[in-house]
């Protein structure tokens, strides 16, 4: 296997900045598609990565999964892509392609394990970690790179390859239609495409905030009403109104005050990582036959569905643009929820 350098940003262990860095990538095969990054978004999980929260990651680490980029090489015997056209890589870049979940177009659950874009044992480089898009190119298979829509604002967009599928896979799953009456737990990157995709799947949507300068601007992205969730009196007045409650927090957090806002038969859907554990009561689901489930990404055909689906009904994620140099400030802006509502980094001639 020939291999190439590329320059990255990463970080050699938890709690250092990220800098520049040299990585090795494999060059291009018969099957890949090489991508010139152009933008990447930043996400949780790639914070919660960097600082090690759950206890598996490995060193040096790139971050960045919402990869947006231009066709720079393609392999011979590529058929989906052409070299200078815009496309995409989001969470996953290798699979096992035979197993059970694989041939249903769910790879995020392979059963011989999914190849993370970052963090992940890359079986093309003997098991050495994936590098993510904090990076100037991308080699992957084409079979898990995503046509890119012509989207007005291409660096928008970036977010839907991870936050966008996270939320439409479960609002998909669960049958959120019409109708249908969605609470969404957290405004954040996560939560405010999950407003926008619930609307546009025609749901009522009510958000619960923890942030009281989210209130108002939750109804300007869409949101039928807002809660200020640490108001215990507004919170018991949605008491078993909700068929579905998709919850994106991202730390500890009470889910038996969610569970009771479920009517019968309800779902709410983790989606949010914490790295504690969370405690459900028996009672709060006992009761009228309430499920508690999760949900994690979605599969490639799905992530294509979502980028068709997010172009046809113009959305996008709400963005902060910055170069590659104020990286290390967005993780920290991020840390402590000062960002409406996600960074992406600008990585063309950038790095
Ligand atoms: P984010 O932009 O930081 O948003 C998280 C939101 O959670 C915050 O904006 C805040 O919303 C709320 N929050 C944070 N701390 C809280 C606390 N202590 N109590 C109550 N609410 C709190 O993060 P994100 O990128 O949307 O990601 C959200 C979570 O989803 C992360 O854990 C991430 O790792 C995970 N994730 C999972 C998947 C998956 O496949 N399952 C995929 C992507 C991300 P308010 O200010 O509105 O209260
Ligand atoms: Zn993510």
């Amino acid at each position: 296997m020939n291999i190439q350098k590329v320059k990255a940003y990463g970080t050699y262990a938890a709690n250092e900045p990220l800098k520049q860095m040299a990585i090795t990538r494999r060059s291009i095969g018969k099957t890949d598609v090489e991508l010139e990054v152009l933008y990447c978004g930043i996400c949780h999980s790639d914070l919660h990565q960097i600082h090690n929260d759950f206890g598996h990651t490995m060193w040096p680490v790139v971050p960045g999964h919402e990869i947006v980029g231009r066709v720079k090489a393609v392999g011979e015997h590529v058929s989906k892509f052409k070299v200078g056209q815009l496309a995409a890589i989001g969470c996953i870049v290798d699979s096992c392609k035979t197993c059970q979940f694989c041939e249903h177009d769910t790879e995020q659950f392979c059963e011989e394990g999914t190849t993370f874009s970052f963090n992940s044992p890359d079986k093309y480089m003997g098991g050495e970690q994936t590098y993510g898009g904090f990076s100037d190119l991308y080699v992957c298979d084409e079979r898990y790179v995503l046509q890119m829509p012509e989207f007005k604002d291409l660096a928008a967009a970036a977010p839907l390859l991870c936050a966008g599928i996270t939320v439409y896979s479960p609002l998909k799953h669960w049958n959120i239609k019409e109708g249908s009456k969605v609470g969404i737990l957290g405004v954040g990157g996560l939560g405010h495409i999950a407003i926008k995709i619930a609307k546009a799947l025609g749901a009522e949507v009510t958000v619960f905030t923890t942030s009281d300068n989210k209130i108002a601007d939750a109804k300007r992205l869409g949101a039928d009403y807002a809660v200020l969730s640490t108001d215990t009196v507004q919170l018991q007045e949605y008491n078993k109104k909700f068929d579905f409650i998709l919850d994106t927090i991202s730390a500890k957090h009470d889910v038996n005050q969610y569970l009771n806002l479920l009517t019968w038969e309800g779902s709410l859907v983790l989606v949010g990582l914490p790295p504690e554990s969370l405690e459900v009561g028996a009672f709060n689901v006992v009761y009228g036959r309430r499920s508690f489930s999760g949900s994690n990404i979605g599969g490639i055909a799905e992530t294509q569905e979502m980028l068709d689906f997010c172009f046809k009904h113009d959305i996008t994620a709400d963005i902060e643009l910055i170069d590659v140099e104020q990286i290390n400030n967005a993780f920290s802006r991020l840390e402590k929820g000062d960002i409406k509502y996600r960074f992406v980094v600008d990585l063309q001639n950038n790095i």
